[in-house]
This record gives C-alpha cells, structure tokens and sequence, in this order.
C-alpha cells in the first residue's frame, strides 16, 4: 500500500482538519515538527514559544491514541535540520514516501517555502481566498462593514430570514463605555502545567530564556478539551458583559470581558464557526444580550475574516507598505516598559507577563504611539509578531501595518486611528497616575501624546485635508494661534530627539 506524509504545521491542531480528513489512517504517517526556523524568526514571547510547543506536543499524542502514526521531531533532536523544508524531506527519505499533503499554511512565508508540497484548502476559514478575491473584485473600497453583512448572510448567524437580528447588522454604538476596577471581574480559567508543559518550560527557559517576557507563571489551555473549558468560561461569565467596556482600559484589569480565546483559535484548538453558533444560542437561549452577541461575532466571522482575506489579497507587497514614510526606530521602551508614559509602561508590564493585551490597548496604546511618532512600520510589525500569543503573520500584520499604522494608506481603515491623551484618559484609568498631565499640550510635564499628536496632523495635513473624517483635524490644527503651532512642533522634537531612548531591537538568537 502506497504510504502518504500528512504535514501537521503547529498551528494546525485540529483534528478535522483538510489534510487529516483526507487521509487514511493505515497508510499515512502524520509528520510534525518542532524546528528552529519557526521559533526564531521573530525573538517570540516566551510563553507564545511554550504554548505552540506543549499544544504540539498534546496534539500528537491525541493524534496516536485515535489510532494515527505520528512521526514527531524535538527541537532538541540532534539530528533536526531547524527548517520546515530540511525536516519534511528528512522524514519523507526516512519512510521513502513520495506523496505528501497538508493544509495550506497559513502565512505567506511558509506557504512559499513548502510550495512542492499539494496543498488543500484550510476551510477553517468561513470565506475562502477565491471568496474574498471575488468579494474585492467590484469594490472601490474594501470596508470591513460590508464584508462583515454578507458573512452573517452567508452563515446565517444571527439572521431573521433575510433581515439581521433586531433589525441592525451592528450594534458597536452601545459599546463605548470606560470601565471602573470592582475586583470582580471575571478572571480566565487557569491551567496547571502538566508533565508535557512542564518539560517545554524547561526547553524554553534553556534555549529561549533570553528572549522578552515572563515563562511562568504559564497557564494557558494546551490541549483542544481544555480551550473547551475556556470557552464554556466566556460563554457563561464573560460573553454577557461582552462589547459594554470593549474599549475600556484599567491597569489592574488585564482582561475586563474579553474573550481571550485568540491563542486558541488560532492554533486550531478552537474551531471558529463552532464558537460563534455557541454563542449564537446563548443569545437564542435569552442567556445573554442581542448586543453581546453581535459583538462578539462580528469580531470573529467579520474582522477575523477580513483581515485574513486582505492578508492574502495584498501579500507579498503589504508586508512592506509604508504610505506615510514612518522611518524611526523601535524605541527601546516597547521591550523594557521603561518609560513614564504610564499607558505604555503598564501595557508593556502586562504584555511581558501575560503575552496579551486586547485590542485597544494594542490599537490605542502602543500602535497609536507608533503611528504618532513615525515609527518604521516593519519594525512595529517585528514587535507584534513576537509578543502576543496569539500572534501569526496573517492576522497580525495587517493589524499592525493596516490598522494601528494607517501605512497602506487607507485600505483597511478609513481615516488612521490617531488620539490623543484625551481619548487614553477618557477609556482608562492610567492617567490618573501618570506623572505626565494628560490636560496640558505643550509645557515640559504635558502628556507626550497631546504634542505628537497634533505634530502628526501638522505633518501629514495635506493628505489628511482629503480625508472626510479627518478633514476637520486638519482644520482644527489650522485654527491654532502661529505661537500655539510653534510650540507644539518644539514639543514634539522634544519628544522624540529627548524623552524616546530610540534603540534598535535586540539582535536575533544565532
Ligand atoms: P476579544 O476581544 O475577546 O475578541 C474575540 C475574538 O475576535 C478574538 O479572539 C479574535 O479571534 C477575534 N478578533 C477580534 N478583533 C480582531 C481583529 N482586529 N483581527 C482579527 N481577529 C480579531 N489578533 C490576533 O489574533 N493575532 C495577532 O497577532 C493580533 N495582532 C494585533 C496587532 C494590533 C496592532 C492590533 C490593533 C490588533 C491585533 N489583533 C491580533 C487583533 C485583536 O487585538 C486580538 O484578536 C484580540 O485582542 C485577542 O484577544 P481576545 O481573544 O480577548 O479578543
Ligand atoms: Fe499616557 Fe499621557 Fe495618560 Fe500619561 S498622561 S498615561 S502618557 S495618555
């Protein structure tokens, strides 16, 4: 019997996935790999390291007890070649197998790499490359909202017949509330490092040990049963306040009602589709609010999908997209949080232990500074990659370079999400204790993001001008006193040449 390789990539874990489905158990051996290529390219969190890894490793001993072989390679394996390509050959000469298959890969760069190999369509994703290609194809601008309806009609979640559930596709206005610290929001279910984790802590903390963040305490899920758990966790305690404070920021508050599912979604120990009709029937079950509900699908089926489908519309070339010709470095401070720029410094210290922030803080914090400062959009890029859990190519960079930088100039948002102090200190709490005040512009104690802030428009005005919603920016900046514009250009040079320890990143792990 011809034997094939079925090529599991490590964020690929789910068991009903294209290439496994396809297979015959008897005659395929299941290839994974642990390799160094993959865990280096970007100097990755470590904890981002030790959860691909441990799921990797649960997932193949799931693989084994349901009856598959599974030709699985350590990292530490003397023999390992540190490259997808070097291992999948290595395996294949081993077992003398010609015919070998995977689910596409979900990133471009190893898409590209692992080309030779038949490749079959990850359906995981609800809308497909042709779908979103032909979705893109007769509009003049690619806007999220549009997309996000035909999602809910293609699905049919939340739908009443042809009309949206309570008569509006998005209920996103009722969700701008700040937050207030109670001490009883809910906290994220925890999960004991068993032998496997505790065994790639030990791997992590030997050959990643000096990259950024804290290894442990680790207690993400690891395995498809217990993202399960976390997902029952949302539904039941989290998902009825989802969307209320979306946008609220507290400092001693890291996850407010926020899924913080990403990891696994991602990974595939979660499947998409699956938890949003789960959190469908809490809404039809009257468990939770319209609104919630709403909310929470249209971050998974619309945003999650978009952003998938831009990726791959626009790569290679959107990796490289630098529309308002941002060229500082990374300063030093998205490392070390050493700073007092409050917002900054607790996101980073949150960041650095958790390998997670939500979305505004990523948006409103850290990338709005990037974008308010010029920052070379490839290196913000580099810092996300590595960072967050639950980051992969695909989803994050057009995130970062799209939304956060404004720097494909408009393709994904319609105006850059710039704010100033005002806004941080309207939808957090940081603040009140910051020895910046948020209220002063241009003295020597005002919050740097007031300066920067209107620099930014006095920089880019002239293509701002153009832009409906940014028009009125520009003629707000336009209306300030000569003397007000001088000092706020003083300001920002001040900002930028004194107060920002500009640093390139630390070089990579040889
Ligand atoms: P929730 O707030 O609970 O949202 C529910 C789910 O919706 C998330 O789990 C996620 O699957 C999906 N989702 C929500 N917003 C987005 C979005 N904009 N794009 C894609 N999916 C979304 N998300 C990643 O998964 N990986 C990344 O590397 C990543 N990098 C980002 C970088 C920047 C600069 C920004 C602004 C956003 C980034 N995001 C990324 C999107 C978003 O911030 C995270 O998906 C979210 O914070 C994950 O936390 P959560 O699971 O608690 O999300
Ligand atoms: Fe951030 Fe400015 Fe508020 Fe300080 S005052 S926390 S720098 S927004």
């Amino acid at each position: 019997m011809d034997q094939s390789l079925v090529v599991i990539l490590g964020d690929q874990l789910t068991e009903s996935i294209s290439s496994l489905r396809q297979a015959k158990r008897a005659s395929s051996i299941v290839f994974m790999a642990e390799v160094k290529d993959e865990t280096t390219y970007v100097r990755h969190h470590q904890k981002k390291i030790a959860l691909v890894l441990s799921a990797m490793r649960h997932f193949a001993s799931l693989l084994r007890q349901a009856g598959w072989t599974v030709d699985y390679t350590r990292l530490d394996d003397p023999l390992n070649t540190g490259s997808l390509a070097g291992e999948i050959e290595r395996t294949r000469l081993r077992h003398g197998i010609s015919d070998i298959v995977m689910t596409e890969p979900a990133e471009y760069r190893v898409k590209q790499a692992l080309l030779h190999i038949r490749q079959l369509e990850d359906d995981r994703f609800i809308c497909s490359h042709a779908a979103f290609r032909q979705w893109a194809s007769d509009r003049k601008e690619l806007r999220m909202e549009y997309f996000y309806r035909d999602m809910r009609r293609q699905t049919g979640l939340l739908m009443n017949g042809d009309d949206p559930e309570g008569g509006k596709w998005n209920f996103d206005s009722e969700n701008r509330k700040p937050a207030k610290s109670s001490g009883t929001m809910p906290v994220p279910p925890h999960f004991e490092p068993d032998v496997t984790t505790r065994e790639v802590i030990q791997l992590v903390a030997k050959h990643f040990g000096s990259h950024f963040g804290d290894l442990e305490p680790f207690w993400f899920a690891v395995t498809a049963e217990q993202a399960a758990q976390a997902l029952e966790h949302f539904l039941n305690h989290v998902l009825p306040k989802f969307g209320e404070t979306q946008d609220a920021m507290l400092q001693d508050e890291f996850f407010l009602h926020h899924s913080l599912l990403s990891p696994y979604i991602n990974l595939g120990l979660l499947d998409p589709l699956d938890v949003c009709l789960r959190a469908e029937d809490q809404f039809r079950q009257g468990r939770i609010p319209l609104a919630s509900a709403e909310g929470f699908i249209r971050q998974i089926i619309g945003w999650r999908e978009y952003i998938r489908g831009i990726y791959w519309l626009k790569m290679p070339d959107y990796a490289h997209s630098n529309a308002l010709a941002a060229k500082r470095p990374l300063p030093d401070f998205y490392w070390s949080g050493e700073t007092r720029m409050n917002c900054i410094a607790q996101v980073v210290k949150q960041t650095k232990q958790e390998a997670y922030a939500h979305h505004i803080q990523r948006l409103m914090i850290t990338g709005n500074f990037a974008l308010l400062a010029g920052i070379e959009p490839h290196a913000v890029h580099e810092w996300y990659l590595a960072v967050y859990a639950d980051a992969y190519e695909w989803v994050e960079l057009p995130n970062t370079v799209g939304m956060a930088l404004h720097a494909d100039g408009g393709l994904l948002g319609s105006k850059p999400y710039a704010a100033s102090g005002n806004y941080i200190n309207r939808m957090s709490d940081y603040c009140g204790k910051c020895t910046y005040n948020v209220k002063e512009r241009t003295s020597p104690d005002a919050c740097p993001f007031n300066a920067l802030y209107w620099d930014f428009i006095a920089r880019h005005k002239s293509r701002f001008a153009r832009n409906a919603r940014m028009a009125q920016m520009v003629r707000s900046y336009e209306n300030f006193a000569d003397d007000e514009k001088q000092r706020i250009a003083v300001r920002a040079e001040t900002i930028l040449t004194t107060l920002v320890p500009w640093q390139l990143a630390p070089a990579k792990d040889c």
